[in-house]
């Protein structure tokens, strides 16, 4: 009844392409999740989203569900996500690529599932962090603790500032902080995770905030790898 009343208020549209969704149907349509572009990575350890951080960061493993195309169906996706308050796609995008993970012996294998902070300016316009449902749905399957509460940024960001790759990644560095929050943080595993990966500079930063924890071990996971 409740539900009912839910989906009157918000009819549900596939978040692609905007067709009304079948009543078995979550977040797309039939037709747009057999076209989105999987990168099939899961299932091989050395993979093109760990090799983006080569020579950077030392990960265990990396993954990354779909491949990202300007103009792409994964670009509507994650503008329904971050813009249009559509939270739910970080839900569906989580259980599905965690489902595909677990399958891949991702289970049992991390004690925390860390999602990419943005900053309190951004999370009090959009009211969510986009990663969260994301990171939720991964702590639930491979049975981690989400922690939200430890990895922060800063309020100095001008990473929009700089169009240089160089210079962006730099003055990214020093955008994430790490908070006492929590006494143990020795021999922890992991898993940050985030809605795209473009040049890796984010996720670069913050596993170098990361890599202070004691005999930290750090893999990554994301909804999306720029091609
Ligand atoms: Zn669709």
């Amino acid at each position: 009844m409740i539900l009912d009343f839910v989906d009157l208020l918000f009819p549900k549209i596939c978040a692609s392409c905007d067709q009304a969704l079948q009543k078995n149907e979550i977040c797309f349509c039939t037709n747009c999740r057999i076209d989105l572009p999987t990168t099939q990575d899961y299932s091989i350890k050395e993979n093109e989203t760990k090799k983006v951080f080569y020579g950077r960061i030392p990960l265990e493993n990396a993954s990354a569900l779909l491949y990202y195309e300007k103009g792409g169906i994964v670009q509507n996706l994650l503008h329904d996500l971050k813009y249009r308050g559509n939270q739910k796609v970080g839900e569906v995008l989580g259980n599905w690529h965690a489902e595909l993970l677990v399958e891949n012996g991702w289970k049992n294998q991390f004690d925390w599932v860390i999602p990419v902070p943005i900053h309190k300016k951004r999370l009090s316009e959009r009211g969510y962090n986009q990663v969260d449902l994301y990171a939720d749905a991964f702590a639930k399957h491979i049975n981690a603790r989400c922690v939200k509460d430890l990895l922060l940024r800063s309020h100095k960001s001008r990473t929009q500032v700089f169009k240089n790759r160089i210079a962006r990644s730099k003055v990214t560095k020093s955008d994430f902080y790490l908070t006492d929050n929590y006494e143990d943080v020795s021999q922890k595993k992991i898993l940050l995770v985030d809605d795209i990966i473009t040049t890796g500079a984010t996720m670069e930063a913050c596993c170098s905030e990361l890599l202070k924890l004691p005999n930290v071990k750090i893999s990554i996971a994301s909804m999306a790898l720029v091609k």
